[in-house]
């Protein structure tokens, strides 16, 4: 099963992350904090473009992306806000620091995904912690859980994208759950995620209850609702609170401890059991209702077939080709393989 990632597994990772700038280019993050955009422009190992928001790819939990190289190359999408470029470069920035030290490679060993998830959450945090000051944060979320008026008065008072907002706010979160920032349309347009599966960016969730109220009203709105997932299952029952962050709308969603409340039990976890997986061999994601292997509890991906478990101990030894194969390659019975017989 994917372990989905903790909001502190990616700030040990942000940290590191801070500490492998530091070492690569001193005194850079308070330069690249004044201006992200600017300062990255001036490194002569990156190319830094703006481009058209269509072209960034959908990778990240941001419109840019990152290529290797090379040359080394972080695109920007050509956002209306200086503060949301810069949100976007410091992402990316992060995969850089990330793709090019074995030793924040390192962390991704332990993951189940290969460190995928933890990777961009990680360039999301390392991001917002340039960009936000810790006491500016301290000050506006209060230690019971950060509420959807709180994140849109520490926007208002710090200056930085929406975005760094959310993902501070992911940090405070009293239980698993998710900081959504959505556009008129009801369309995600950013998503931290803590102890749940994350949502896309792009995904459609303006239908939802609360989130279809805050729409329809002024853009405040509490209550219930299940965010959904690809294909449109939908998850757990969740707490959900709105404000609107001027032109767009800003969701606190929580399983319990909801901060806006003084007493909010779990919510069941009710609807479709479906897990969202991705899969260790082939790197496929899916959601699957189907039974889980007893011994990993992961269901078959549905592109290679196989579980999240490690190597088969049952290979055979085909007797034609001596080559170790998976019983697949086996008729019933048989001491060679398909190949061979
Ligand atoms: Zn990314
Ligand atoms: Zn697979
Ligand atoms: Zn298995
Ligand atoms: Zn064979």
């Amino acid at each position: 099963m994917v372990n989905y990632i903790l909001a502190a597994t990616a700030r040990n990772q942000a940290t590191a992350m801070l500490a492998e700038l530091e070492t690569h280019a001193p005194g850079a993050a308070q330069r690249l904090a004044r201006s992200a955009f600017t300062e990255l422009q001036t490194w002569p190992e990156l190319t830094v473009d703006l481009v058209p928001e269509a072209r960034t790819g959908s990778r990240c939990s941001v419109a840019g992306a990152y290529d290797f190289g090379p040359p080394a190359r972080i695109s920007v999408a050509d956002a209306a806000s200086r503060a949301r470029r810069d949100f976007t470069a410091m992402h990316e920035l992060g995969h850089h620091l990330q793709k090019n030290s074995f030793d924040l490679m390192a962390a991704f060993e332990s993951q189940s995904d290969g460190g995928l998830l933890l990777e961009d959450a990680a360039c999301d945090t390392f991001a917002a912690e340039i960009l936000l000051p810790t006491p500016l944060v301290d000050h506006h979320l209060d230690a019971a859980g950060p509420t959807a008026p709180d994140i849109v008065e520490l926007w208002r008072a710090s200056g930085a994208s929406r975005m760094a907002v959310c993902v501070r706010a992911v940090q405070h979160l009293p239980a698993p759950g998710h900081i959504l920032l959505l556009d008129t349309g009801g369309q995600v347009v950013f998503a931290a995620s803590h102890g749940l599966p994350p949502l896309r960016r792009g995904s459609f969730q303006g239908d939802i209850p609360t989130i279809a109220q805050a729409r329809a009203g002024q853009g405040r709105a509490d209550g219930r609702t299940q965010v959904r997932y690809r294909d449109g299952i939908l998850g757990r029952e969740l707490h959900a609170q709105t404000a609107p962050m001027n032109g767009y709308l800003v969701a606190v969603l929580v399983t319990d401890s909801a901060p806006w409340r003084t007493f909010t039990p779990p919510t069941k976890d009710t609807g479709p059991q479906a897990g969202e997986y991705i899969c260790e061999h082939c790197d496929e994601e899916y959601r699957s209702f189907d039974p889980a292997c007893p011994v990993c509890r992961v269901p078959n991906c549905p592109e290679c077939g196989r579980c999240s478990c490690p190597a088969r101990v049952s290979e055979h030894l085909c007797q034609g080709c001596f080559t170790l194969h998976p019983p697949a390659m086996f008729a019933d019975g048989a001491d060679r393989c398909l190949d061979c017989s």
